[in-house]
């Protein structure tokens, strides 16, 4: 990382201790949304950016694998971890700066990303409401540049602070060299200059812009409005519409075991889309920026009769094909088993090969 250091920023909620707080066997089934069973011989609770530069100069931690958990709600569990968990639970949330043009809020990693959604829009930081009730904490955001009704992350970060796992060096990274692209990111990326599993985000910056400017292009969003006969809904509004929606679609996870999405939409070109349109008129599909196309997986998942259908401990959701659940006892072998037949079937009938949105271990 070439990015300039910076000076360990002052830690709100500072614990105060200079210990590590290690834990061996640790049962990771409650640390992961899909709820799947998996051991990590050792955990280390991660609560502020010191205790990362403490694992890297720890004798034994210092030089073995490690394994970065947040809310766990992005991976699929299919075997014990052997590299050395750290679990990030850095506290704080705090208006940075307001500038005439923005915003600037920053939160720990470790913190709820809803939580800061919610209390972004009632402290009058609007800007976040269109990505409210997305689990997992803040320090991961970045990592898959979640997005949803119209909104990405990368639309308001403004940077991220690392610390390196190999050096133990504080970096900020402005938003700019993070290469965002769809549920990607330089910190999901494992090739050459790819950070995954090379550095740890402790906290994230976001930019706010002002005047706050409302994103309603998304058709559910739009449906709302009609509905509600609100044509100027206040940022509140939005967050409250779009919690809605979320609730009435996809399954909580402390209900039903789950990862959200499985599997990225498709994008393609124009060309390769009109020819399955040719063989299937009916696929749902939206128009990119760029003149690409992106097809809904979901919709093609159901047209492979997948919807409902069980295999072992995991299924796919009933009223969203896109969501693979635990039905009971699942294993993260079976969620693999199946998700590997969904992909088959959907490259035998459309010939594209879907990609697995979370990380499998
Ligand atoms: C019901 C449901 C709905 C969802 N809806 C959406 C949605 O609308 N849009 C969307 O984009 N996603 C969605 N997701 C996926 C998920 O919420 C996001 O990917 C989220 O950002 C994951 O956060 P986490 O803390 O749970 O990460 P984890 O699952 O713990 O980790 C995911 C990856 O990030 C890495 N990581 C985690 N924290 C850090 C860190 N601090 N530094 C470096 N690397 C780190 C991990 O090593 C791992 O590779 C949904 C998930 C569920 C269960």
């Amino acid at each position: 990382m070439q990015e300039q250091a910076v000076n360990p920023p002052s830690e709100p909620n500072k614990p105060g201790s200079q210990e590590l707080l290690l834990e061996s066997s640790v049962n990771l089934k409650p640390f992961n949304t899909f709820g799947l069973p998996a051991t990590a011989h050792c955990l280390v609770r991660i609560r502020e950016a010191a205790d990362v530069r403490r694992v890297v100069d720890h004798p034994k931690l210092g030089r073995a694998p490690k394994f970065i958990l947040g809310g766990g709600s992005n991976i699929v569990l299919t075997k014990d971890i052997e590299a050395v968990v750290l679990k990030m639970e850095i506290p704080g949330l705090r208006l940075l700066e307001e500038r005439d043009d923005a915003w600037i809020i920053e939160a720990g990693a470790g913190v709820s990303w809803h939580a800061l959604v919610q209390w972004s829009v009632e402290a009058g930081y609007p800007g976040l409401e269109n990505m409210a009730l997305i689990p997992g904490t803040v320090g991961a955001s970045p990592v898959q540049n979640i997005g949803a009704y119209g909104l990405e992350l990368k639309d308001r970060l403004d940077s991220v602070e690392v610390v390196d796992l190999t050096t133990g060096r504080t970096v900020l990274l402005p938003a700019s060299v993070c290469q965002f692209g769809y549920r990607d990111s330089v910190f999901k990326q494992t090739g050459p200059g790819g950070l995954a599993g090379k550095c740890v985000i402790t906290r994230v910056r976001l930019a706010l812009p002002k005047p706050w400017r409302p994103v309603l292009g998304y058709l559910e969003l739009e449906r709302k409005m009609a509905e509600t006969g609100i044509s100027q809904p206040t940022s509140r509004q939005i967050f409250d519409w779009v919690c809605q929606i979320r609730r009435a679609k996809l399954p909580d996870p402390a209900v039903i075991g789950n990862a959200g999405s499985f599997f990225k939409n498709p994008v393609v070109t124009l060309e390769q889309c009109r020819d399955i349109i040719g063989r299937d008129p009916g696929i749902v599909h939206y128009p990119m920026p760029d003149g690409a196309i992106k097809l809904a997986a979901g919709w093609m998942i159901d047209a492979c009769g997948w919807k409902g259908k069980t295999v072992g401990g995991a299924g796919v959701y009933e009223k969203q094909a896109l969501v693979l659940v635990n039905r009971g006892e699942a294993r993260g072998a079976e969620v693999v088993t199946l998700a590997r037949a969904i992909q088959e079937s959907v490259y035998g009938r459309f010939g594209i090969r879907l990609e697995s949105e979370p990380v499998m271990l």
